[in-house]
């Protein structure tokens, strides 16, 4: 159920019944590629038949629009994670993992690795985080030299989505040049000195690999975008995808609370419906109404990011912080309703319970993004 505030024009009508379409497809693998630590061949397969991830990449490399359109991978990724949170992984880091390259990459570079993500046929990554260093990112320790024609990679990168499996990894790392600064360099997978390992699974199970580079070295030509100007790109890059979470985080608590109603509306108890019973309406009625809070709110801030997505930054960060606390609480109730029936492990309401969980975490931990925006706000102040 939706309203009318969440009003679409018809392109992006078409492109959410296109992922309700996949999402389907892909609800009999679910369960499986869910709880796997490496990409899925099936749901890799009907993704690419999809033809969605189109949108991640610009027009004039085999995209949809003319740049990656911050609301339809809203809206797409809202449907995909209803269904399973490895698709919407999958799809989701195809736009992440390739916007430093739509923005910096050299034109040769463009030429062969857009197209391949747009049609499924490279699998995209971007490597910050590090074993010691994750929203502290300028204290990351990866360093990147310019040695002639070459550009050298060396250090460790931990917790990367499709790490393992990923055909190219876009890394931060620390270089000299006018002074210290962060450049962003793209390394295929295949390059000698690339190494990957899978130390950690996640209550959530996701596709995270640690990579190591070894002095590793790329021809100059795979720099995205100038030496020490690596942190543009990435701010870049949070500021079109990241409201892109909260689209995944609603999709995630609509699922739950679905599978909530169609639970007690279906269950007899004490002489009534377990729908009208003692305080479950009300539980119901309060997930209903965050969930249509967080959509609406998402879907405008969607729209501002991408006629203008830096200057919508702090409402992207306002949108996931709040469609992922809202997912939060509205599984919780959702299992909470069910009673022991939300608690059976591989049950749809499990699964969800476990990934709305991370969303909180990446791509800005809801304290890191508070932070930041009460340093907006306090600094609106004259302060
Ligand atoms: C499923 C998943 C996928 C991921 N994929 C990738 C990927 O593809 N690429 C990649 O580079 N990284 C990836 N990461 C790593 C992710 O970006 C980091 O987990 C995230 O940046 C937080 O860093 P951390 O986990 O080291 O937490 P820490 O930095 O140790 O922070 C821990 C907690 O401290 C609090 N905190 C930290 N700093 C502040 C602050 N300034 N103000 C207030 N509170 C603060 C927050 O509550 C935070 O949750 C992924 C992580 C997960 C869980």
């Amino acid at each position: 159920m939706s309203g009318p505030f969440h009003a679409l024009d018809a392109e992006h009508v078409l492109l959410r019944d296109r992922a309700r379409n996949l999402a389907e497809l892909c609800l009999p693998h679910a369960e499986r590629a869910d709880e796997s630590d490496s990409v899925d061949s099936d749901v890799l397969q009907l993704l690419k038949e999809s033809g969605l991830a189109a949108v991640q990449v610009p027009a004039a490399y085999g995209g949809h629009f003319e740049n990656p359109d911050s609301l339809a991978v809203t809206v797409v990724r809202e449907q995909l994670a209803a269904s399973s949170s490895h698709l919407d992984s999958l799809f989701a880091m195809q736009g992440i993992g390739s916007y430093a390259i739509s923005v910096g990459g050299s034109d040769e570079i463009k030429e062969h690795w857009l197209p391949r993500v747009a049609a499924m046929d490279a699998i995209a990554a971007l490597a910050l985080t590090e074993p010691d260093v994750g929203s502290d990112l300028k204290a990351l320790t990866t360093t990147i030299a310019a040695d002639g024609d070459e550009v050298v990679v060396t250090g460790t990168k931990s917790f990367i989505t499709n790490g393992g499996d990923a055909s190219y990894y876009c890394v931060l790392g620390k270089e000299e040049g006018d002074g210290v600064g962060y450049s962003l360099v793209l390394v295929p997978a295949d390059t000698p000195g690339v190494t990957t390992s899978r130390p950690y699974q996640i209550m959530a199970p996701h596709v995270l690999g640690d990579i190591e580079f070894d002095g590793v070295r790329v021809p100059v030509s795979h720099r995205l975008g100038a030496p020490t100007k690596g942190f543009g790109l990435v701010l870049a890059t949070l500021a079109t995808f990241r409201v892109s979470v909260a689209g995944a985080a609603i999709g995630t608590a609509q699922a739950a609370l679905d599978d909530a109603l169609a639970h007690t509306t279906g269950r007899d108890l004490f002489g009534t419906s377990l729908a009208r019973l003692g305080p479950v309406p009300q539980l119901l009625a309060m997930s209903w109404t965050e969930i249509e809070m967080a959509r609406s709110f998402a879907y405008q801030v969607a729209r501002a990011a991408a006629a203008d997505p830096l200057g919508s930054l702090h409402l992207s960060s306002m949108a996931k912080i709040g469609a992922t606390e809202i997912a939060g609480r509205v599984v919780d109730r959702s299992v909470q309703v069910m009673g022991r029936f939300g608690l059976v492990r591989g049950s749809r309401i499990e699964r969800l319970y476990r990934a709305a969980r991370p969303m909180r975490v990446y791509e800005g931990a809801t304290e890191v993004l508070l932070d930041g925006l009460s340093k907006q706000l306090i600094k609106g102040h004259g302060r």
